[in-house]
C-alpha cells in the first residue's frame, strides 16, 4: 500500500517530461539576464521544476562562494567567527527579525542584476534570482519553518506607475518552494515616505515610523512565523519597521529573506 501515491504517480511523469520538453523545443529557454538560450538545467529536471534560470555564463558573475556569513545581518564575517548574536557590524542595531537569509552582497553582477530586476518587464530575472536564492539557501530557508510568506509592500501609488513589484515576485517564488501560502497583502504601506537611500542613516527609522500596517485581522497572525521578503536589504531599517508591525499584530518571530545585502 505504501508505495500506491508513486505507482499512481509514475504513468503521468514522463507525460509530463515529454510536454515540458516539446514546450522546450517551440519555445527555448532563455536567460532572463542576457537573453542566451539556456541548456536544459541539472537543477530543472525536477518536479516542480526550478526555471526561470540563469544561464551558465551569468550564473557564475552572480554567484560568489557562499563563505561564513552573520547569522543575523547577512553581511561577511571571518571563517571563524560566532555570530549568532550578531556581529560587529549590526550588534548595535535593535533588529528585531530573526535573521537575514539572502543569496549575495549588493555589488558587482548581483547588484546590475537587481536594479534590472525592479523593472516592469524583468519580472522572469526577479524570479530567476528568486530560484538562485532558494537553490543557495534552501536549508536555512526551510529549517525557518515559517507559516506563511509576504513581500515587504510599497505603497499603492508607486504599484499605479509600477505595476511589477521584485518583492512580490521573488516572495511568489520562495512561497511555492516553501509549499506556504503567500499573503501579499498582510502588509501595506500606509503613506508615501521619501527614498531610503537618499536619506542618512538616522533619518531613515523617522522616515519610515508608522508606514506599515497589517492588512488581515490580528488573530490570524497570533504564533505565526513569517518569512517577510524584499529584493535589497540596505540597513535594514524597512525590514525591522515592518517586522515590528508584524510582531505587534501577534506574529510570533519574523525571517528576512532578500536577494542581497548591501555591504
Ligand atoms: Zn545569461
Ligand atoms: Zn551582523
Amino acid at each position: 500500500m505504501s508505495d500506491t501515491p508513486r505507482r499512481l504517480w509514475q504513468p503521468t511523469r514522463p507525460l509530463a517530461h515529454w510536454g515540458r520538453a516539446a514546450l522546450r523545443f517551440v519555445f527555448p529557454p532563455s536567460c532572463p539576464l542576457c537573453q542566451a538560450d539556456v541548456e536544459n538545467h541539472a537543477d530543472d529536471s525536477g518536479c516542480p521544476p526550478v526555471s526561470p534560470l540563469l544561464c551558465g555564463r551569468c550564473l557564475i558573475d552572480v554567484s560568489k562562494p557562499r563563505g561564513n556569513r552573520c547569522q543575523r545581518c547577512g553581511l561577511p564575517v571571518g571563517p571563524y567567527v560566532r555570530s549568532d548574536h550578531g556581529c560587529p557590524k549590526c550588534e548595535s542595531h535593535k533588529f528585531r527579525f530573526q535573521k537575514v537569509i539572502r543569496l549575495g552582497l549588493y555589488d558587482d553582477a548581483l547588484r546590475q542584476a537587481c536594479i534590472r530586476a525592479k523593472a516592469t518587464t524583468q519580472f522572469p530575472l526577479a524570479a530567476a534570482l528568486a530560484n538562485l536564492l532558494w537553490l543557495s539557501e534552501q536549508f536555512d530557508l526551510q529549517t525557518a519553518n515559517v507559516d506563511v510568506v509576504a513581500p515587504v509592500p510599497c505603497h499603492w501609488t508607486r504599484r499605479m506607475l509600477r505595476p511589477h513589484h521584485a518583492a512580490e515576485t521573488i516572495s511568489r517564488v520562495l512561497a511555492g518552494r516553501l509549499g506556504k501560502p503567500l499573503q501579499r497583502r498582510l502588509l501595506r504601506k500606509k503613506r508615501l515616505t521619501s527614498d531610503q537611500s537618499d536619506l542618512p542613516a538616522a533619518q531613515r527609522r523617522l522616515n519610515l515610523k508608522d508606514a506599515f500596517a497589517v492588512r488581515s485581522h490580528p488573530r490570524s497572525l497570533a504564533g505565526k512565523t513569517v518569512l517577510l521578503v524584499d529584493d535589497i536589504l540596505t540597513t535594514g531599517t524597512t525590514a525591522n519597521e515592518c517586522t515590528r508591525t508584524l510582531l505587534h499584530a501577534g506574529a510570533k518571530q519574523v525571517f528576512v529573506a532578500v536577494i542581497a545585502v548591501v555591504p
